[in-house]
């Protein structure tokens, strides 16, 4: 099954697309954490996708589309894939179609985790994401269980530099004028589902599973 996970920043698409990820034994595939992997590596890759990051701005199509096509034509993605923070535009979208429409495959879902924009505001003030898997937590309402540490993999959690305030009102509207679209795009083509990203972490969960038919 190959699932696009769509939503706002801060809509909590990245923690659902990992436990996902996990219930369905698919790979998780965030091109955030590749960016940030390759930051941490100091590739030209991450020097170059970091400039853009930090000012609340998407990595142009141009060094984000092979990358994530490189990665799902991997070995691991067989079976299907969790796509979580691809597309962001609409011409990534129309690639990724292009690319499985050659081997006759099409995306099953995308679920959009619907947040309002004040919610987004006071979540990811209070975001906190681990140096080392990804993962994500936030300070009151999905703290780790000891502060500062994460649950999965015990490495120390981080305010990422676009999480910090002056960032977040950016993305958000980046969000809104290059990535709802996508919204609209994904309904034409029959595979869109939303859920309520407001109510709790499991209810969030348990209401995508009910949208996912075998
Ligand atoms: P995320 O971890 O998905 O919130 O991504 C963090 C940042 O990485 C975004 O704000 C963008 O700057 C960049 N990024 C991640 N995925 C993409 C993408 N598909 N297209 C463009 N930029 C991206």
């Amino acid at each position: 099954m190959k699932i696009i996970m769509l939503g706002a920043p801060g809509a909590g698409k990245g923690t659902q697309a990992i436990r996902l990820a996990e219930e369905l034994g698919l790979p998780h595939i965030s091109t955030g954490d590749i960016f940030r992997y390759n930051i941490k590596n100091n590739t030209e890759l991450g020097q170059k996708a970091k400039a853009y990051m930090d000012k609340g701005q998407l990595v142009p199509d141009e060094l984000t589309v092979d990358l994530l096509l490189d990665r799902v034509a991997k070995e691991d993605c067989e079976n299907g894939y969790i796509l979580d923070g691809y597309p962001r535009t609409i011409p990534q979208a129309e690639v990724l179609d292009k690319a499985l429409a050659e081997k006759n495959e099409k995306i099953d879902y995308a679920v959009n985790i619907a947040v309002p924009d004040e919610n987004i505001i006071n979540r990811m003030g209070g975001r906190r994401t681990c140096t080392n898997c990804g993962e994500t937590y936030h300070i009151v309402y999905n703290a780790p269980k000891v502060e500062g540490i994460c649950d999965r993999c015990g490495a120390p959690l981080i305010q990422r530099e676009d999480d910090k305030p002056e960032t977040v009102a950016s993305r958000l509207n980046v969000y809104h004028e290059m990535t709802e679209p996508l919204e609209n795009y994904y309904k034409e083509s029959g595979v869109y589902v939303e859920v309520d990203g407001t109510q709790t972490m499991d209810e969030v969960f348990a209401s995508i599973l009910a949208l996912l038919k075998d």
